[in-house]
């Protein structure tokens, strides 16, 4: 009787220190009778591992999913109304300041640049953000999208995107503290020139990142920074974090129509948008009106 019980409280120990490890499970085969026993200290254990992760990574609460597969993982995940992002942790991602293109709308292009693009060299050391869990490690090829490419969930519920990277230097589920070397820049995927295309998003939500890193000063912009939903509902889908205020065309618009409806002039609506009073609108095509 005795040796049963010190044998459940062995077990017991062995099950909380080795979850999941072979050792453990050794033991547990042997001890066919406290069976039953186990499996409800095992699921508690499992229980405080989990509250314990939870804890080192406070991300994990709003996330729904943890997936090696896409960027944007979290179609159906609810936003909160705001979020605030300790950013003191943090780690300049690469010690070049020179900002090759920024983030938001590009109407010449038309299309949206979701990140920041700041110049490095290929070779050039890569650091995590801030501390996180390693959560995407690919390569899209050579010239297409962001080539090789890192994506980190950090603890404070930020995830931050590295691309056009030469050489990853982590792997998937790897954790990671802030300054830790991930890659080296380079010119892969849909890249002119080596550079750095950094992300920060929030539940795939791409926010800007010069309203957190200053990569002239090698500094964050403030101690904190807060995302409103708000922000984003203002403008149209499309053009979710640029600055300014955009206009999706519907049919029948004129030059002349928006431009009354958005209190300014065909002159500036062209002007802002590159294009000439003849111009021929989609519908769909989004214009700065300012
Ligand atoms: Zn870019």
């Amino acid at each position: 009787m005795i040796f049963a019980k010190i044998r459940i409280v062995l077990v017991a120990l062995a099950a909380t220190v080795m979850v999941g490890e072979l050792h453990a499970q050794d033991l547990m085969a042997r001890q066919a009778p406290v069976d039953r026993k186990l499996k409800s200290i095992d699921s508690l254990a499992l229980q405080k591992q989990i509250r314990a992760e939870q804890s080192l990574y406070p991300g994990l609460d709003i996330y729904p999913v943890w997936t090696n597969k896409q960027v944007n993982a979290y179609g159906d995940a609810i936003v909160p109304e705001s979020y605030t992002f300790d950013l003191t942790g943090f780690c300049m991602p690469t010690t070049n300041t020179r900002i090759t293109d920024i983030f938001g709308y590009r109407p010449r292009r038309r299309r949206v640049h979701n990140g920041l693009d700041v110049k490095v060299y290929i070779g050039d050391t890569i650091r995590s953000a801030f501390d996180g869990k390693v959560r995407i490690v690919k390569d899209q090829g050579r010239r297409r999208g962001y080539g090789k490419y890192i994506v980190i969930r950090h603890d404070n519920g930020l995830e931050t995107v590295y691309g056009h990277l030469s050489k990853h230097l982590v792997v998937e589920d790897q954790l990671v503290k802030a300054g830790d070397v991930i890659g080296l820049g380079g010119n892969t995927g849909r890249s002119t020139g080596s550079h750095l295309h950094f992300e920060t998003r929030f539940l795939g939500i791409p926010l800007d990142p010069a309203k957190m890193f200053d990569f002239e000063k090698q500094d964050i912009v403030a101690d904190s920074y807060t995302y409103e939903k708000k922000t984003k509902a203002k403008t149209s889908r499309a053009v979710a974090a640029g600055e300014g205020i955009y206009y999706k065309v519907k049919k029948g618009d004129t030059l002349g129509k928006i431009a009354a409806r958005q209190g300014t002039t065909v002159d500036r609506l062209c002007k802002l948008n590159r294009i000439t009073r003849k111009s021929i609108l989609r519908p769909g095509q989004v214009l700065r009106c300012s």
